[in-house]
């Protein structure tokens, strides 16, 4: 298992993490555990705000927050100076009770309820991101009864195919977001946001898809931007001041992914963006990237308890774990891979494939196939890495598991900031009618 950040191989032969030993941090939270390296995250954040600049340019870089998010995420976020992208009510109010600056919230998604809006308008958010024709109306209504001003960007379908999976691409021609550069009416509807009296047209946001490693595609993305932002100054006078061109950057999960070396991609793209907006004749946009994945993915591991072991007739040889498809759903979802190791057993040669599986009633709940592994024994440990982004975000209460605990490491210490939830949780909703 590659190891990042501050992870390292004690004398014992155990995993640690910020400084803290693995096995320690088992029996004293407990598995399933979400291990969060925090020096890692800052460090990302850094790289983003340090090479995602240019003399000539204005640059911002947002933290797409629907990778993981909680109050302690919020803050930590601040505390690096990026700003923040929301997709919901339910994150906003984290951002909200984190007391996020406001305006340097972005708020997102293809279909914001009516509740959302109001939300983000009266909580005077720095931008919302109008996704199509129909949320414009209504958005367009509320700040005129409400007698509010907001700033929107417009989420634009570029058409641009990265090569990535169907579930994680966002712009095909039939994707569900944004509205298509290519459409009839797209100038008309652009003008329209443009004159609305409460309504400030800032600029446009494109999000090409997640988990991409080619550079071609980003810098495609910009130029077919900017030839758009041409032609609107041609055909309908209107000035695009913002270009937003979303998140998606690679990461490593396995060997078998390459990640782009982001400060001299960044250099590249941002000078591309500058010599092409001359050629073209147009004012430079500020240009923001909205990273989710790549700034906490490789931060995170997630800490298993190894209970029973098998193998099958007819020979496969299965692992099983605390923990499943509700606290890491991506290898059931689109067949995302992860690399694993026995964290109490560092140093153990590993002998033989293993199928990792998780306690849900369902066989598509497969962490990892096969993996190379030392032979597991019940009450080992099993690490699995680079699940700081979706893992926890989309975790769910199947077979009403509870959720597991985050802790944040640092310099040997560890801090919860999420609490493991309790059989009191999975209930607290539930109303007993007979009662
Ligand atoms: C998901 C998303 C991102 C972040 O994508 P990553 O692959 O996690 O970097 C950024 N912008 C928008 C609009 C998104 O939907």
């Amino acid at each position: 298992m590659k190891l990042f950040g501050t992870m390292e191989i004690n004398s014992e032969g155990h995993l640690e993490i910020g400084g803290c030993d693995s096995v320690s941090l088992a029996s004293e939270y407990g598995t399933p555990l979400y291990i969060v390296d925090e020096k890692n995250i800052r460090n990302r954040c850094r790289i983003y705000k340090e090479s995602f600049t240019s003399e000539s340019l204005q640059t911002e870089v947002i933290y797409a927050s629907k990778a993981f998010l909680n109050i302690a995420m919020c803050k930590l976020i601040a505390n690096e100076g990026l700003s923040l992208d929301v997709v919901s009510g339910g994150e906003l109010y984290t951002a909200i009770k984190a007391d996020f600056p406001r305006q340097k919230i972005y708020f997102h998604g293809n279909n914001k309820l009516e509740s959302e809006l109001y939300m983000a308008v009266e909580n005077n958010v720095g931008r919302i991101i109008i996704d199509n024709v129909n949320e414009f109306k209504v958005l367009s209504t509320i700040t005129k009864n409400i007698g509010a001003k907001v700033e929107v960007l417009l989420r634009v379908n570029p058409g641009i195919e990265a090569y990535t999976h169907e579930y994680i691409s966002t712009t095909k021609s039939d994707s569900k977001f944004g509205e298509s550069i290519f459409a009839d009416g797209i100038y008309d509807f652009i003008k329209e946001i443009n004159d609305d009296p409460n309504i400030s047209f800032k600029g446009l946001h494109s999000h090409i898809g997640s988990q991409i490693f080619e550079e071609g595609s980003f810098l495609e993305q910009a130029t077919v931007m900017l030839k758009f932002i041409k032609s609107l100054n041609n055909k309908i006078g209107v000035q695009v001041n913002e270009l937003n061109l979303g998140g998606g950057f690679g990461i490593y999960y396995t060997e078998s992914d390459d990640p782009i070396d982001l400060p001299s991609f960044f250099e590249r793209l941002l000078s591309e963006i500058d010599e092409q907006s001359n050629l073209l004749g147009i004012i430079p946009p500020k240009v923001l990237i909205e990273p989710g994945r790549s700034i906490v993915a490789n931060a995170g591991t997630t800490l298993y308890k190894v209970g029973s072991t098998k193998t099958t007739y007819s020979g496969k040889n299965y692992v099983f774990v605390d923990g499943s498809m509700a606290d890491n759903i991506r290898p059931a979802l689109y067949g995302a891979k992860h690399e694993f190791c026995l964290a109490n057993r560092m140093n153990d040669k590993a002998e033989k494939d293993f199928a990792i599986t998780g306690k849900c009633c369902e066989s598509g709940d497969i962490l990892g196939k096969s993996f190379k592994l030392a032979k597991p024994n019940r009450g080992d440990l099993v690490a699995v890495s680079s699940t700081g982004a979706y893992n926890y975000s989309m975790a769910s209460n199947y077979n009403r598991l509870t959720k597991p605990a985050v802790v944040f490491v640092k310099d040997g210490k560890a801090k919860i900031v999420v609490r493991r939830e309790t059989y009191e949780d999975i209930i607290k909703n539930d109303v007993d009618i007979e009662g």
